[in-house]
């Protein structure tokens, strides 16, 4: 597994993906001012930033002395050939990343991604040592079929449904999350006995700072994942204290 800062499973994680929102100068800025304040939560929790792949690097090479973990919102199931306009996994290593998200919603809805295109990527990045965030609503089994017991241990998964995705939507409440990471919990375990439970379960799906502190306090939520509510430094480090001082499950 390619070591990221902090990492530790049992430490609460949190994480955003900027989704396609930021140029380069803007990435910078965030970055650096999210170091400089990383002091407040990063020794605590497991944390990392996905910012579009031309930002990456810029991205890394800021956050990762202080601790934050940066990664892609996507991969190709393939190591390098003849794939236009695809990033393969070692070429996200190469700059710096150390996580991949896979099967966001809206790469399902708008970009054609399937159960098997997903199950492909998470097989091809966890092979090159890069840890999986698997984004997953209600179809658990399918996204990680095929996988091992070791391959596991590279494996987070974010329970985010779609409804609760975006503009316009509302969050789940902590006890439909909590009862929905129950219920996945237990369906990893059916796949991979004990191993599958230790597997961090993150929610996702429009957190905010005011709705953060009753998720992450939830029994079965080891983290969260967080779109816009984490797009500006002072939004992420506020959840970012908050899942620091409120912890997820301890496994
Ligand atoms: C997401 O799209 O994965 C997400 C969690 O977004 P938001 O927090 O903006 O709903």
């Amino acid at each position: 597994m390619t070591a990221i800062p902090g990492d530790e499973m049992s430490k609460p994680w949190i994480g955003t993906s900027w989704k396609m929102t930021k140029r380069l100068s803007e990435a910078v800025a965030y970055a650096e001012a999210l170091a400089g304040l990383a002091a407040h939560f990063a020794h605590l929790t497991n944390s990392f930033v996905l910012p579009a792949f031309p930002l990456i690097e810029s991205v890394a090479r800021v956050l990762r002395p202080a601790g934050v973990s940066v990664g892609a919102q996507n991969v190709h199931w393939m190591p390098s050939g003849a794939f236009t306009g695809e990033v393969s996994a070692p070429m996200l290593i190469d700059v710096g990343a150390s996580i991949v998200a896979i099967g966001h919603a809206e790469r399902r809805a708008m970009f054609g991604e399937t159960d098997q295109t997903v199950r492909d990527k998470v097989g091809a990045a966890l092979a090159s040592g890069l840890r999986t965030l698997v984004c997953v609503g209600e179809s658990v089994k399918i996204a990680l079929g095929g996988l091992t017991v070791t391959d596991l241990a590279g494996v987070l998964v974010a329970y985010e449904p779609v409804w609760a995705i975006g503009e316009g939507s509302t969050p789940a409440t902590p006890a439909q999350a909590n009862d929905m990471h129950g219920q996945i919990r237990a369906a990893i375990a059916h796949l991979f006995g004990g191993a599958g439970t230790a597997v961090p379960l993150l929610y996702g799906g429009s957190v905010t700072r005011d709705g953060a502190p009753a998720l992450i306090a939830q029994d079965q939520i080891d983290g969260l994942f967080v779109g816009r509510a984490a797009w500006t430094v002072e939004g992420f480090a506020a959840i970012a204290r908050t899942v620091a001082e409120t912890g997820g499950r301890v496994s």
